[in-house]
């Protein structure tokens, strides 16, 4: 499938089956804001689950924390976001489309990229099994320019944006003749800032009511909130907070689907380090985020680490873990080693001391922090795409499936009576009563069994159990497994056991 035609697909599926609407849909929707549907709801419940589990649940060095959404609005001043959380905009003349600089450059960053790949793809089938992929892309010269001419581009642009030479992010647009993407136009105004927070108001009359911002992410939530916690929870460095909730920005192009919201939920976690120890725990965070990702088994080239050129007014190393979503390679989590800016920031705007006396050395500091910083949606849109494919069967007819991972998948099994009388439904709606503890389940008996499966398949449910005649008989039911269709004959009491085997959070947390 066309990777154009593929995210059409993923978009249309997540709405029939019940995954992603848009918001107010009624109305015409509202431009980058979406809702969960009944499936939607519980797969990002359980990626929020087995992310957290991963982080507080799995490390006894690492707390949770639920902050608010509305902050004072100082939090702003001194984080930096009212001065610097702005990003490059420009228009186009003609089209009067608004673009984002940066992605209008790396979207043609991409396409080299594309070229890259297409040299490697053409290669692999010419050099068969004695393909070296390391040494084509070491020493095949068309590859190699390719690949300095994109790192060049990248290197330019972080090095323009870092300086605030904004006149330099247009000259760069100008020379590689990037053009409007629906037009072709290249007519285009100068690049200027633009601030991405949402402003709201506190307080009933207009001439008492205070200004304040939907937080932007949920990192500071836990800065200011760093010596609570470390009181009443008796933390000692390093240690780390957690947190998941909604964040909102104000994007300049809100497109992609769920990939850019303009609200949306992170799940971040902030590690506090001794000064001088934190690119030691950078690197470490860096490999542990990347094993949680593969531990979910979507397959390992779909990963890839970026490392920032440009880095935050706050970072001193800065990376990104990339996935290979329908349109490409793109952020899905961000590592960051954000030093001592955010609770130095925070200790002057605030007057209160951020320190904290570390026992072992005897002394005062404010410590050092690194983040890792994923986005809930995000992460929902790369498990679902990856998930969603067409298989063609041995009898040449398509199906098609959610291979969502089990641990993750909304409903982990279909009770299905083969018939709707001769007791079976009565049989088949007591192995619910009994398994509804353990799981989440639904039930079908509409349509034939062949029919029901594929619904199920579509839905990404990695069980259906049915219920036949011989079930009367002796206790025993399908069990039919989504991925490979394979069917056994069990007993009912084995149910659970096998279910629980494949969904339980232990067997998935124990790769991470
Ligand atoms: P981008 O470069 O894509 O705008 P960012 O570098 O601004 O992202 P961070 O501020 O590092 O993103 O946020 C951490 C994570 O939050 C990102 O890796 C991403 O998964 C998620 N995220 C950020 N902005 C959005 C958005 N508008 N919609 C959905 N998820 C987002």
């Amino acid at each position: 499938m066309a990777d154009q035609d593929k995210f059409k697909k993923v978009v249309a599926h997540a709405k029939e089956y019940g995954y992603v609407f848009q918001s107010s849909e009624i109305y015409d929707g509202l431009s980058a804001v979406y809702d969960y549907g009944q499936n939607g709801v519980e797969l990002k419940k359980n990626i929020r689950e087995f992310w957290w589990q991963a982080m507080v649940q799995m490390n006894n060095n690492i707390v949770g924390l639920d902050a608010a959404i509305l902050m004072h609005p100082t939090t702003w001043k001194a984080s930096g976001h009212v001065d610097a959380f702005n990003d490059p905009l420009i228009d186009n003349k003609d089209s009067k489309k608004r673009y984002r600089a940066d992605v209008l450059i790396e979207d043609y960053v991409a396409k080299i990229e594309a070229k890259i790949e297409k040299e490697i793809n053409k290669a692999a089938k010419r050099f068969g099994d004695a393909f070296d992929k390391a040494e084509f892309l070491a020493t095949n010269e068309r590859v190699v320019q390719y690949k300095e001419k994109g790192d060049a581009i990248l290197k330019r642009m972080g090095q323009s944006l870092e300086k605030e030479d904004l006149a330099d992010v247009k000259a760069l647009i100008e020379e590689l003749e990037i053009a409007c993407p629906l037009t072709g136009s290249r007519n285009w105004t100068e690049v200027k800032q633009f601030n991405l927070m949402f402003g709201t108001k506190l307080g009933a009359s207009a001439e008492n009511a205070m200004d304040l911002y939907l937080r932007p992410e949920t990192a500071q939530g836990i800065f200011v909130n760093f010596l609570n916690v470390q009181k009443s929870g008796r933390m000692k460095i390093p240690f780390g907070i957690a947190q998941t909730g909604k964040a909102f920005r104000n994007e300049i192009v809100a497109r992609q689907f769920i990939f850019r919201m303009r609200e949306f939920e992170q799940m971040e976690m902030q590690f506090f380090v001794r000064p001088g120890e934190e690119l030691k725990w950078y690197e470490s965070w860096k490999e542990k985020r990347l094993k949680w990702h593969l531990a979910l088994g979507l397959g390992a080239d779909n990963y890839r680490f970026h490392d920032h050129d440009k880095l935050a007014h706050y970072a001193n190393a800065a990376a990104d873990i990339e996935f290979k979503f329908p349109f490409g390679f793109k952020e899905l989590e961000g590592i960051h080693s954000r030093t001592d800016f955010d609770l130095s920031s925070h200790q002057e705007f605030s007057g209160k001391k951020l320190q904290y006396f570390d026992p072992e050395l005897g002394e005062n500091y404010v410590p050092y922090v690194v983040e890792t910083s994923i986005g809930l949606d995000r992460m929902f849109l790369a498990v679902f795409s990856n998930s969603l494919q067409d298989e063609i069967l041995e009898d040449g007819s398509t199906r098609t499936v959610l291979k969502l991972p089990a641990v993750l998948a909304p409903v982990k099994a279909a009770i299905l009576p083969l018939v709707k009388k001769d007791g079976l439904p009565e049989v088949a709606k007591q192995i619910m009563a009994d398994l509804k503890f353990d799981f989440t389940l639904t039930y079908d008996e509409k349509d034939a069994i062949g029919r029901r499966y594929r619904r199920q398949d579509a839905n990404g449910t990695p069980f259906c159990i049915t219920v036949d005649h011989d079930t009367l008989k002796d206790n025993t039911v399908t069990i039919r497994y989504r991925d490979s269709m394979k069917q056994d004959r069990v007993n009912i009491a084995d149910l659970k056991d096998i279910i629980s085997k494949e969904v339980s959070p232990k067997y998935w947390l124990e790769k991470c």
